[in-house]
């Protein structure tokens, strides 16, 4: 290609790829859609703007559009970048096998303690009998007539290369003739494995816990497995980061005169003293007795909120102690009736 007619395909490239970057990121599109290019260019290093943009399925795509494979080998095979890989190939094989995720539902006791725990994972492994190949052992793959083992077919439309996967091997560039009877020719069965997670201490809702190389096999490695952690809502804790909030009852005498009372921690119960005069509503604090912090390794707390209970039903000595209680207050009991406020509204 002319050095000329180069930079024109690598100017042409980068919008392309500018566009498609900002196509797919809503925040970039926002600021795209306000201030143009100039937008962009300003919030973010060109780097930035390729941040997260999974390159390999920008080739892609653009190769969908009918853009050759031609274009971008002379753009980057300078810098030694091997854009569609040697071979184009199918997806099954070829690559590092898929990550998969699972999300795993946990106490609320289990995330602030931590726990081991058992998954079942369905996943592709590659098959044993004929080592990941789809070959029945002890015969070959033959090399593919139609693309010479290319695994793509090429047609040139001006200027550009279509290029396209190659209908009889489907990109594999080689044929089996003989297929595994184990696995069909597919190079990998799907079996179910118990993985053992262990969940850290401190882990929340959405936390992502990544284990390596439990994901499905390919040819070129395993890929990872995330566990995306559940927690379960607690039927007397309430979690507010590392903190966990609680609710108690409290006698109106307790509050009015104090008392100690056995307050539920996800340590078991323990004891908390209720001063004299305490008002409804009020929350104390239990040191420590939160969660640990998954990173930090320091405890959040326990917050206990007391609810002050009104008896409902006296007997005939409790109220009259509480009439006596009152009439030593200085209050007046007499208790204006409903009709008694309208009349004075309207007087
Ligand atoms: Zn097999
Ligand atoms: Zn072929």
């Amino acid at each position: 290609m002319p050095a000329e007619q180069k930079k024109e395909a690598e100017e042409k490239f980068k919008e392309i790829s500018e566009a498609y970057a900002v196509l797919s990121d809503p925040q970039k599109r926002a600021l795209y859609d306000q201030y143009g290019h100039a937008g962009i260019d300003q919030r973010y290093a060109y780097e930035d703007i390729f941040k997260g943009v999974d390159f390999a399925s920008v080739f892609e795509d653009l190769a969908d559009f009918g853009f050759g494979k031609s274009i971008f080998d002379e753009i980057f095979g300078d810098l030694g970048f091997d854009i569609f890989g040697s071979k184009t190939r199918s997806t099954r094989g070829g690559r590092r096998g898929r990550d998969l995720e699972i999300t795993l539902s946990i106490s609320l006791e289990e995330a602030a303690f931590g726990t081991e725990k058992t998954v079942n994972i369905p996943r592709y492994e590659l098959c044993s009998n004929c080592n990941g190949t789809g070959v029945r052992p002890g015969s070959k793959k033959t090399t593919c007539s139609k693309c010479a083992g290319r695994g793509y077919t090429v047609t040139s439309s001006g200027f550009f290369q279509i290029r396209q996967t190659c209908t009889r091997c489907r990109g594999e560039g080689e044929i089996i003739q003989n297929p595994c009877p184990e696995c069909k020719g597919e190079a990998r069965i799907k079996v179910t494995r118990k993985i053992k997670v262990k969940i850290p201490a401190g882990v929340d809702t959405g936390s992502q816990l990544r284990i390596r190389g439990e994901g499905e096999e390919g040819e070129l490695g395993r890929g990872d497995l995330y566990v995306i952690i559940e927690v379960q809502s607690h039927p007397l804790f309430q979690r507010e980061g590392n903190d966990i909030l609680t609710q108690v009852d409290i006698s109106f005498t307790q509050a009015i005169l104090g008392a100690e009372i056995d307050v539920p921690t996800l340590n078991g119960k323990v004891k908390m003293r209720i001063p004299p005069g305490t008002q409804p509503g009020k929350i104390f604090r239990l040191k420590g007795k939160g969660i640990i912090d998954l990173h930090r390794k320091v405890y959040g707390d326990e917050l206990v909120k007391v609810n002050v209970v009104i008896p409902k039903e006296l007997t005939s000595e409790q109220r009259r102690l509480i009439e006596e209680f009152a009439r030593t207050s200085g209050e007046n009991l007499k208790t204006e009736s409903f009709s008694d406020k309208i009349k004075k509204v309207f007087r």
